[in-house]
């Protein structure tokens, strides 16, 4: 593999501006609030992007609808195909329905089944299938060419990073003197459109992405510098679990410039960050949503600027689950 490093020629910034204009009807606009509580820990200015309280609960309707909007009339007709572990095919369900697009969403076995059934309820037909996400991906690629539907890729798309990307637009309104982000990282669609957004804006900015230890395939990736495939193990970081592909085309290439510094965090760290977001914040987040909230109070970061987003993803946790963190009865499987 060749070690040259080169940004995929999209999106652009330009295409994150429209991405911003084409989803404005669908999105919330959502705040960015100040953590007291991480701000006395670290002694510097932390500020949390609540994307938690999107619509769907989490980050990844942006990108769905910016994909979305961007097919074509008789693409509509004929439906998407997508896989996910939950978030994104929420997010697809979702917006479909509001288009009138139908969605069929195939699912890994490891898929909780609260996701399942938010999906289910916005009207999307679910395909249990594979052990992992590249298997269902397959599933779901031959589906679509069986019947006609088009494939959306959860985070290796033009379209979908560039409607991720539309977060950054916002820390930059909202947080001008902002000098680090950090981002959870799995397929990388998330970072690489809010890193792509920062750094054109001022390329100092850090850019800090955090993963859990099983199986941070976009982390191990960099470290290597190629595509590594990664053991699908359960994690309370659910949201994060999945490869990126071995034909990746454009997050990897993205993420490997544009990503300062990665870290990772254990199962123990990751619940941890639930409960203080609870406790602290009052703010219920989900396993992948807290990562950044947990490199924070562990510590786990370098190079920390004075000013600090941590971008909080999403909030779809079951809650029985969230229940025993919080009552410290939780404890590693
Ligand atoms: C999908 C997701 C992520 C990771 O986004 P990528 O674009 O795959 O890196 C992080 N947090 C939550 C809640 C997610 O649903």
């Amino acid at each position: 593999m060749s070690s040259q490093i080169r940004l995929p020629s999209e999106p652009t910034l330009r295409d994150i501006y429209a991405a911003r204009r084409r989803i404005a009807p669908m999105i919330q606009r959502t705040p960015l609030i100040r953590s007291e509580a991480l701000s006395t820990r670290t002694g510097r200015n932390v500020f949390l992007k609540l994307e938690n309280v999107q619509q769907t609960g989490a980050f990844k309707l942006r990108g769905a609808a910016n994909r979305l909007l961007r097919l074509s009339d008789e693409e509509r007709r004929r439906g998407v195909v997508t896989v996910s572990t939950g978030n994104h095919g929420r997010a697809v369900a979702y917006v479909g329905r509001q288009l009138d697009v139908s969605v069929v969403v195939c699912v890994p076995d490891l898929v909780l089944p609260h996701k399942i059934a938010a999906m289910q309820a916005l009207g999307a037909r679910i395909v249990v299938q594979g052990r992992d996400q590249e298997e269902a991906e397959l599933h779901a690629l031959e589906l679509g060419e069986r019947e006609g539907l088009v494939p959306v890729s959860p985070f290796d798309d033009p379209d979908i990073i560039a409607g991720q990307g539309t977060i950054g637009l916002e820390l930059l309104e909202d947080l001008p003197q902002l000098d680090t982000a950090i981002v959870p990282l799995s397929g990388g669609g998330l970072m690489g459109g809010i890193a792509l957004a920062l750094k054109s804006a001022d390329a100092s900015i850090r850019t800090v992405g955090v993963a859990m230890e099983r199986g941070p395939a976009m982390i191990e990736s960099i470290r290597a510098g190629h595509v590594v495939p990664v053991d699908e193990r359960p994690s309370l970081a659910d949201s994060l679990i999945g490869g990126i592909g071995q034909e990746n085309r454009y997050t990897f290439a993205l993420n490997r410039v544009l990503v300062d510094e990665c870290v990772t965090l254990s199962e123990g760290e990751i619940a941890a960050a639930m409960r203080f977001a609870f406790e602290q914040e009052h703010l219920v987040v989900e396993g992948g949503g807290s990562v950044g909230i947990g490199a924070l109070l562990h510590d786990k970061v370098a190079d920390l600027g004075e000013h600090i987003a941590v971008v909080v993803s999403g909030g779809n946790v079951d809650i029985i689950l969230l229940k025993s963190i919080i009552n410290g009865e939780w404890r590693e499987g």
